[in-house]
């Protein structure tokens, strides 16, 4: 399965590693393991992401050739794209990539519209790490902590924390192993959950209070807006997780949490439990994800936003 890329990386030198925008822990713990791993065999990587790396995820160790906001122009051997359904989701700059270099295309998204010369979607792994971890073990690749604690991190909340549906027996034997390697499961635990600044508890509290349930208490929506942002002191990357607590409510099948980029234009965050099918909806939109995690964005003022999403649910 992964002789396409073993040739790729033994005939390349310089590789560009990239993922989607807004990125979240299997974005970055699995470019960054692909870094410490391409660093190792002695290659040229490069990590590029539209958006710096939330607060939470600092911790990671990260590699010391990242550039944010916009694409290097140089070309490579290769580009891998990582944990990215479409390549739109790569953000500004992404059209320009395609001349720099053939994209490899790994992910496990049900959505994924392989749009690379190599592509390996797995939509049945937790996550994008799990399948990395594999490759990594098909090119014999020793593991070394920087390696174990990004593809932990990666699984870790990719599973929310083990937690939702595609938490398989990989996940746990992946992890277990990378213990071995020196990472710390309450260490990853404590800078993923209970590292968070006190703003992000005062936006929450305004975020809750806007929720607003439909169909008997099976759907809620929740919504953050930019003055919440102003009035808390706190940005995008202070959200992440937050549609987690809405789903949290008992009798409640989808949470979705829908932000305020400008007044005509929201981020929509969708999560389910069992079997309703979120990336149906969110592709709809033009996005897309996971049957039980997704998202899009739509345009509009909130009212239409609003509308839009209960029109959506109303033919579930
Ligand atoms: P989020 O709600 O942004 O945390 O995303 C939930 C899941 O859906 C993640 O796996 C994302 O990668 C995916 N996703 C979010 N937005 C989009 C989009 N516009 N297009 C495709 N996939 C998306
Ligand atoms: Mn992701
Ligand atoms: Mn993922």
């Amino acid at each position: 399965m992964f002789r396409k890329i073993k040739n790729i990386i033994d005939e390349g030198e310089r590789f560009l590693i990239t993922t989607h925008i807004d990125p979240d822990g299997d974005a970055i713990g699995s470019c960054f393991s692909l870094y410490w791993v391409l660093d190792a065999l002695q290659k040229n990587p490069f990590v590029y992401m539209r958006d710096k790396v939330p607060y939470m995820y600092e911790f990671l160790p990260k590699p010391p050739k990242l550039s944010y906001h916009e694409p290097p122009a140089d070309s490579y051997d290769a580009i891998f794209v990582l944990d990215c359904g479409n390549f739109l989701r790569v953000g500004k700059g992404h059209e320009r990539l395609k001349a720099q270099g053939p994209l490899v295309n790994i992910d496990h998204h049900t959505t994924n519209e392989t749009f690379g010369i190599v592509n390996i979607i797995e939509q049945d792994s937790s996550s994008t790490a799990e399948i990395l971890y594999k490759l990594y073990r098909s090119l014999n690749i020793p593991f070394t902590y920087n390696v174990a604690v990004n593809l932990y991190t990666a699984i870790f909340t990719d599973t929310g924390s083990f937690r939702y549906p595609n938490t398989n027996s990989d996940a746990f034997l992946i992890c277990e192993e990378m213990t071995k390697f020196g990472v710390s499961p309450s260490y990853v635990a404590q800078m993923v959950h209970e590292n968070h600044p006190k703003e992000r508890f005062f936006l929450l509290g305004k975020v809750l209070s806007s929720m607003e349930t439909y169909k008997n208490d099976t759907i809620a929506m929740a919504l953050v807006t930019q003055e919440m942002f102003h009035k808390t002191n706190t940005s995008k990357e202070y959200t992440e997780g937050f549609v987690e607590y809405v789903k949290e409510i008992r009798g409640i099948n989808v949470a979705i949490l829908i932000r305020e980029i400008t007044d005509q234009q929201y981020k929509v965050s969708m999560r389910s439990k069992g079997n309703t099918d979120v990336a149906l909806i969110c592709n709809h939109f033009g996005g897309g994800g996971h049957r039980n995690a997704a998202g899009c964005t739509i345009d509009g003022n909130i009212m239409q936003v609003k509308d839009r999403l209960k029109e959506a649910f109303a033919i579930l």
